[in-house]
């Protein structure tokens, strides 16, 4: 990647809705030809729609391993490179320790965390080759646990690791590794929430802040995404300015 996306090939995940829909688009409208990969296809037929550039629509499932690289197959098949994956597909299903639905716990960390990590698996060796970049949305989860977000937390502090780790192995050959933290955005995340209180909690949080729309993010993402090549942005840390914690 250098200081244009211009032509450039990006991978994102769960751009569906929320910072995946945003960072898809304002990609594309930076010139990018884009493969957005979800589950809900029809949401990303609208998108392509709407995008001006060159768009790939494909059904993907980050916790199947066979889709995760079907995905990155038919993105390099149609565009003969990858130059960035944004790992953004993400559940966050809130809740106690005590008494949880342990099929959330799986369901967060298949999606959030091995998920993300088949993504990198699949796509590594054409970001080798392309000296390309890898996005990982994470979250001011992946910096600070809070009571109700264990496992939340858990794989997004998983991510943190994954990526230093992944840093360390390829920086040397010209692959970037950037990590997004996000505070408070507002999207469907919090809506999946099965726990009333916590599903609540989460609702009365955003009601009393002006809060990130995805767009901010997605900001982020083309910004890291742009710079000159030898300047790596490893991390960004995004808050709305009214999140006190
Ligand atoms: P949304 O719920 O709007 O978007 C989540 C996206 O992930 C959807 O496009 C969904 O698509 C996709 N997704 C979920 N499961 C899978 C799966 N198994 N395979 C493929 N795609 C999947 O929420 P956000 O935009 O907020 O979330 C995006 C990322 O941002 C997540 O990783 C989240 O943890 C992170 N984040 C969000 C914050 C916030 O406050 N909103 C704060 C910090 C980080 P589909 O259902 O169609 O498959």
């Amino acid at each position: 990647m250098n200081d244009t996306l211009e032509g450039k090939v990006v991978l994102v995940t769960g751009a569906s809705s929320g910072i995946g829909q945003a960072t898809a688009l304002a990609l594309s409208k930076a010139g990018a030809r884009v493969t957005v990969g979800a589950r809900r296809t029809d949401r990303l037929e609208s998108l392509a729609q709407e995008a001006p550039g060159e768009i790939l629509v494909l059904k993907l499932d980050v916790t199947d391993r066979q889709s995760v690289e079907d995905a990155v197959a038919a993105t390099v098949e149609r565009f003969g490179t990858l130059d960035a994956l944004v790992n953004n597909a993400g559940v966050m299903l809130s809740g106690a320790i005590l008494n949880a639905d342990t099929t959330e716990w799986t369901r967060m960390v298949d999606t959030n965390l091995l998920g993300s990590m088949y993504m990198v698996h699949a796509a590594l060796p054409h970001l080798l080759r392309s000296r390309g970049a890898v996005v990982q949305i994470s979250s001011t989860s992946g910096r600070t646990a809070s009571a109700a977000s264990g496992v939340y937390a858990a794989t997004k502090f998983g991510i943190t690791a994954f990526s230093e780790a992944l840093r360390q192995e390829v920086t040397a050959q010209g692959v970037r590794v950037i990590v997004i933290e996000p505070g408070f955005v507002s999207t469907e995340l919090a809506g999946h929430i099965t726990d009333p209180t916590i599903r609540a909690m989460a609702r009365d949080m955003a009601e009393s802040m002006r809060t990130l729309q995805p767009e901010d993010v997605a900001g982020a993402v083309a910004y890291a995404l742009t710079q000159p090549e030898h300047v790596a942005v490893n991390e960004i840390l995004i808050r709305p300015t009214d999140q006190a914690r």
